[in-house]
């Protein structure tokens, strides 16, 4: 087990790097907990291959350092890095059985027959291979192979870390939910620092303690999957962790107010000096807009209405723009005069996507 530091790393797979463009991977700096639940979470092209090949040793990094437990080990090969990954699609050795190709990473490094034959049947029992471990891996269908993959991860109990790259891809969606239950409790028990690549957030909540969301090759925001909700740092961690996302909506920001498209909302602090060239967004989540129809808040027309159980979603329109509200489920509105009252103290503020903090009001 290990803690991971990334030091003043950046990527670039081109030779010739000049505009900030050219990087897969933009400058940064981070550390990885030993014995951490991570999750690498954002939209495909953003950078989590990269940056999770980089900490295996596949990629060697343009610039910077990576250090497991201090010591550099930037120029070691993987095999030296003592790290289990698994891939996106199944990587197993076809002419062997289930059992052998799970017992590979032990038998490569010397363990004893009685542990390998422990650690495969206690695999075997957690993926649900053991009516299969006999067979040979050859003509498993992708899911089965995709959970072998897995399995050759998590068999080794001594790695420093076992990174994860969008594993679930080919598994189907009730053995996926499944599969990540799995995941953290083994985590729990092994503590060993995991990595989980993905661009699901439900995966990536369920999974991890730390959630790492990445962006057009930086790191918006590194957080608790709540401090995520609650106070995205980034317009795009809004938008993206939610369902609805967060609403963001231009505004012309003074002092403890917003002029969002001519009418006036309430902020819950006060903001002196915005920059003054930057483009300014307010930012509120469903979850703290209420429909009103008692002259308060901004007019808006309601689009749709949603049932989703016990809420319902309602898509509105502000002056031709989407704002989303979520509703209990009891609540009734139609016809017009309805507004959208957003509660003050949730209500944020970015400048160039990014949060500015107010001072108290
Ligand atoms: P993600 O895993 O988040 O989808 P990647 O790390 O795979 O993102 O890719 C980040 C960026 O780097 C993308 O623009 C991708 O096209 C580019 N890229 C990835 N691998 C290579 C490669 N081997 N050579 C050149 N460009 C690459
Ligand atoms: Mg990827």
């Amino acid at each position: 087990m290990a803690r991971i530091d990334l030091s003043d790393l950046a990527h670039a797979y081109r030779a010739d790097p000049k505009t900030p463009a050219d990087y897969a991977l933009k400058k940064l700096d981070l550390s990885w907990r030993d014995g951490g639940a991570y999750a690498l979470l954002g939209p495909s092209g953003c950078g989590k291959t990269t940056l999770l090949n980089i900490i295996s040793g596949l990629v060697h990094p343009s610039h910077g350092r990576v250090l497991f437990d201090g010591k550099d080990v930037t120029n070691l090969p993987t095999e030296r890095r003592n790290i289990a990954q698994v891939f996106q699609f199944p990587v197993i050795y076809d002419t062997m059985t289930v059992a052998e190709n799970l017992a590979f990473p032990l038998k490569n490094r010397g363990v004893d027959r009685a542990t390998i034959d422990k650690r495969v049947a206690a695999i075997g029992e957690m993926l649900e291979l053991t009516p299969l471990l006999n067979r040979n891996a050859s003509g498993l269908t992708a899911d089965l192979k995709q959970k072998i993959s897995l399995g050759r991860g998590l068999v080794r109990e001594d790695v420093a870390a076992i990174l994860f790259d969008e594993p679930l891809t080919v598994i189907d969606p009730h053995l996926k939910w499944q599969l990540r239950t799995q995941l953290k409790r083994l985590h729990t028990q092994s503590r060993a620092t995991m990595i989980y690549v993905t661009h699901d957030q439900t995966e990536a909540l369920t999974f991890a303690d730390t959630v790492v969301v990445m962006y057009d090759g930086e790191i918006v925001q590194i957080g608790p999957p709540q401090a995520l909700f609650d106070q995205p740092e980034h317009t795009f961690v809004g938008y993206f962790i939610g369902s609805p996302g967060m609403n963001v909506l231009p505004a012309a920001v003074d002092g403890a107010n917003a002029l969002v498209e001519g009418t006036t909302v309430a902020l819950g602090a006060r903001y002196a000096a915005l920059p003054k060239t930057a483009r300014i967004e307010i930012g509120v989540r469903p979850e703290h807009v209420r429909l009103s129809t008692k002259g308060e808040g901004v007019p808006v027309e309601i689009v749709r209405i949603d049932d989703i159980g016990r809420l319902k979603v309602a898509k509105l329109s502000l002056a031709g723009r989407p704002l989303a509200a979520v509703l209990p489920e009891e609540s009734t509105l139609e016809g017009s005069g309805v507004r959208a009252v957003f509660d003050p103290g949730r209500v944020h503020v970015y400048a160039d996507g990014r949060r500015v903090a107010g001072e108290a009001a």
